[in-house]
């Protein structure tokens, strides 16, 4: 198992092979935790090449047996694995969590290089969440640790990552430093530097201007035998290419490696890449004073971004749905589940809460329950908020807005504000008649109208609309409800807005 573990940090495809077979030997005679431990191998190498929706699904279930069988180094391993998963899908609050438990789990006998690919994986997750002093003190950890492993290529990812991380964060020195022992590690050792370090060292010397030595670094990703083995970095480096040769009025060039870029996304479905490759085209072409061109591919690429993003956050909403499947077993799944169910701007409930929890209430309001209000909010004129000053000053508004509506709700017990999206808020307040919710939601208009909105938006004046409906009198289910407090809000928005609609 050990060696290959290793063979992982040396060569994936290699240690895919040797797992598989061990697995098939293993057959159905192993049903411990040698099994799963080569599973969530094989997921490391395959999670850049599958659906990770479906990888998340199986690590998460072998670290639920994992968890049973008080095996923690697997434990370990799964949230490794779960961590590099959310960190993909962009859920940077879960990646850290994961990353740290991973470590927590990881045992002094463990191997050094399993120590050190664990402070990795937690350095990463730190960068990302932007606690820069954390992040730089486990890439040294884990350096250090493997400080005299020549045979894997760990070392190299450690340091790619550092210069990466701190490019991200704009310390150019700092950068440059972690690029030059990267360097002078692979002269050292006389071994080539992987393409996706290329592409990080060459965005950093161009940085400093160090153009034809950016340039060196990237003309590996134009060689069919690198690109074919290595597409997504190569793309990476190419798009970084034909930028550069464009910044520098090399036009001619930055066109060849465009084209030649745009097969390589085209032939391995590297939509991202495709989607940048499209952008740099639109600026070539401008730069050639083809305006025409430029425009209509300009147009292209913003049509590919926007199928980018809902691309992404389909796999996003996959993943997340297919942890709570098979989380619901778990110890965790409550804290997962008020994670998804919490809006991260405001950090009220959301309406997915809204839609089980109300769901809930109103079936034991049907089967001789309490009586319960709600009430819908929607900002006036938040658009005029936006575009007179910036879409952050409005959610600075949003999150005030949140504060506001947690106290207002805080006085009845089980009382739940929760963001709709936009600029739409739900409040539900159980046990409550129509004349307490009237008192309630009229205090709710007037405390938003005289806040003191000054240090945010100025003279600006930020109001809402309120609709209210109660049950069981404007209905005894979910969507009666919420019509009538929607028809109501609407008659708000009507009669001018600042104001507060009851029954
Ligand atoms: P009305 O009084 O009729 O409700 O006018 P309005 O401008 O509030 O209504 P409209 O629905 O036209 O505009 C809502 C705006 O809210 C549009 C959108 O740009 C903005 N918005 C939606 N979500 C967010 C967000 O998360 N942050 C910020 N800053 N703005 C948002
Ligand atoms: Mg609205
Ligand atoms: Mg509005």
């Amino acid at each position: 198992m050990a060696r290959i573990e290793r063979e992982f940090w040396i060569d994936r495809d290699v240690a895919l092979q040797a797992a598989e077979e061990w697995l098939a030997e293993l057959g159905e005679a192993d049903s411990g935790a040698t099994s799963r431990r080569l599973i969530v191998l094989i997921a490391a190498v395959r999670i850049h090449r599958t659906d990770p929706g479906q990888i998340a699904t199986d690590v998460q279930q072998i670290l639920g047996w994992a968890e049973q069988h008080g095996e923690v180094a697997l434990q370990s391993r799964c949230h490794d694995v779960l961590g590099s998963v959310f960190e993909m899908v962009g859920d940077r609050a879960l990646a850290l969590e994961h990353a740290v438990t991973a470590n927590d789990l990881l045992d002094e006998s463990e191997t050094p290089l399993m120590r050190a690919a664990a402070r990795k994986c937690l350095a990463d997750a730190l960068g990302s969440a932007g606690s820069l002093d954390e992040a730089r003190r486990r890439y040294d950890d884990a350096l250090r640790l493997v400080i005299d492993d020549p045979e894997t290529n760990i070392r190299y990812i450690i340091l790619n990552n550092l210069a990466f991380t701190e490019h991200l964060a704009h310390n150019q020195v700092e950068a440059l430093a972690a690029v030059d022992r990267l360097v002078g590690l692979s002269e050292l050792s006389d071994r080539q530097i992987g393409m996706s370090a290329r592409d990080t060292i060459a965005r950093i010397y161009l940085t400093v201007g160090r153009i034809d030595e950016a340039e060196q670094m990237l003309l590996t990703a134009m060689d069919p035998a690198i690109s074919d083995a290595h597409p997504d970095s190569s793309a990476a480096a190419l798009v970084a290419l034909a930028q550069l040769y464009r910044l520098d009025g090399r036009l001619e060039k930055a066109q060849l490696v465009i084209d030649r870029c745009r097969d390589i996304a085209q032939r391995n479905g590297l939509n991202r890449w495709l989607t940048e490759t499209t952008r740099e085209q639109a600026e070539t072409h401008a730069a050639n004073d083809d305006y025409r061109f430029a425009f209509e591919a300009y147009r292209h690429y913003h049509e590919q971004f926007e199928a980018l993003g809902a691309s992404e956050n389909e796999a996003r909403g996959r993943i997340l749905d297919a942890m709570f499947q098979t989380a619901e077993s778990r110890r965790e799944s409550d804290r997962y589940r008020e994670l998804a169910e919490r809006d991260p701007l405001t950090g009220l409930h959301n309406r997915r809460f809204v839609d089980e929890h109300l769901g809930l209430a109103l079936m034991r309001l049907r089967e001789g329950g309490p009586e319960l209000a709600v009430a819908m909010l929607d900002l006036d004129h938040f658009k005029r908020i936006n575009d007179t000053f910036s879409h952050e000053i409005g959610d600075e508004v949003l999150r005030a807005i949140g504060r506001i509506l947690i106290d207002a709700v805080w006085a009845v017990p089980g009382g739940i504000a929760a963001r709709l999206g936009g600029e739409e808020f739900l409040l539900i307040l159980p046990e409550t008649d129509a004349n307490q919710a009237r008192a309630v939601f009229d205090e709710l208009g007037r405390t938003i109208a005289d806040f003191d909105w000054w240090p945010i938006t100025e003279n600006l004046p930020v109001t809402a609309s309120i609709g209210v409906a109660v049950a069981p009198l404007d209905g005894e289910h979910t969507s009666d409800l919420l019509r009538a407090a929607d028809t109501r809000l609407y008659v708000a928005k009507q009669a001018g807005r600042n104001q507060v609609v009851h029954a």
